[in-house]
């Protein structure tokens, strides 16, 4: 079986195009799309994620505005400043990035109002999908149904084996897939550690989705023919042939699932390609919704 590669690049730029587009219309209207980006500290990563939002946003008509704290700041200082922004109305979305400095418990999250949590960090956003009700989900759950919907690959009635049970992927996406909704109605079954006999299970999916964060746990001998995999997993192995020492793979051996999945992603340049194009979409849905409510 040939197997379809499926990239993520030419689905981010269908949805930037979509951000483009709906943010020209927003500022017509007066409505500036706006995201926050609080940093407490400084780590290394979040500075690298937050300049690539930044510049994203820039290019698609998004104002993205960075709210810093330092590292000693005080679990009232930040959860403060995180009020503020949720009660600011010339900001629509809001994302706290993690990791947190060290005394900082992510439960100062919870301070994002359900209307600006793009990236559905709270768990008031997982408990209202969970209810089946409107609410964001994490970029990276979302981005595993958006690149399903826009390969066009059908989820209503299919078998959907998720590896992984975290707040940020596995939970919010086996809740996502089970609506009775529009790209949902799956039948879903998620693994976790202490799964017994994983290839059991995933044998079994139309649909298999890794995010356990193990590289190239699953086998070739874990799929079935004709399998969609969707690899979640961003991991880094030593490579002493590369130039950087290492290299990325994700949770499936992507070279045992060829030819025998109908259809894979890749890792790196799969779902991991769409989250920042997410952020800022659920930003302008965000501002267009704010839009219809102020007075
Ligand atoms: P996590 O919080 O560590 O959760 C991993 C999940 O996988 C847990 O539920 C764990 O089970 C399960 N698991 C681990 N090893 C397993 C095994 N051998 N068999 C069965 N289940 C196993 O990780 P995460 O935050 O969800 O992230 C998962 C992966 O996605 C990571 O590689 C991460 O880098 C990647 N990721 C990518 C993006 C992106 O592309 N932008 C964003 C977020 C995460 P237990 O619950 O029993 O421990």
């Amino acid at each position: 079986m040939e197997t379809r590669v499926l990239k993520g690049k030419p689905v981010a730029a269908l949805i930037r195009e979509e951000v483009s587009t709906a943010s020209a219309a927003l500022r017509d209207r007066g409505v500036v799309p706006t995201l926050a980006i609080m940093q407490v500290g400084d780590d290394p990563s979040s500075k690298i994620y937050s300049s690539s939002i930044q510049k994203a946003g820039g290019k698609l008509g998004v104002d993205v505005i960075l709210s810093t704290l330092p590292a000693s700041s005080s679990v009232p200082d930040v959860t403060e400043r995180i009020a503020a922004l949720g009660t600011d109305p010339s900001i629509h979305g809001i994302i706290v990035l993690e990791p947190l400095p060290q005394g900082i418990p992510s439960d100062v999250l919870e301070e994002i109002p359900p209307a600006k949590d793009v990236d559905g960090a709270t768990a008031l956003s997982l408990g209202l999908i969970v209810a089946g009700r409107p609410a964001y989900a994490p970029c990276t759950a979302q981005a595993v149904v958006e690149m399903l919907v826009r390969s066009g690959i059908e989820i209503s009635g299919r078998h959907v084996v998720i590896v992984g049970r975290s707040p940020v992927v596995g939970r919010p996406l086996a809740n996502m897939l089970l609506r009775k909704a529009d790209n949902a109605n799956a039948t879903v079954t998620v693994c976790h550690t202490r799964t017994r006999d994983l290839s059991a299970h995933t044998v079994t999916a139309d649909i298999l989705v890794a995010a356990m964060g193990v590289p190239e746990a699953i086998r070739g001998e874990m799929l079935a023919n004709g399998v969609v995999v969707i690899d979640v997993g961003v991991n880094r192995i030593d490579d002493p042939s590369s130039e950087r020492g290492y290299r990325v793979v994700g949770d499936v051996a992507y070279d045992e699932a060829l030819g025998i999945a109908a259809a894979i992603t890749p890792v790196p340049g799969g779902v991991g390609t769409l989250t920042t194009s997410l952020l800022l979409l659920n930003t302008i849905d965000a501002a267009t919704k704010a839009g219809v409510r102020a007075p």
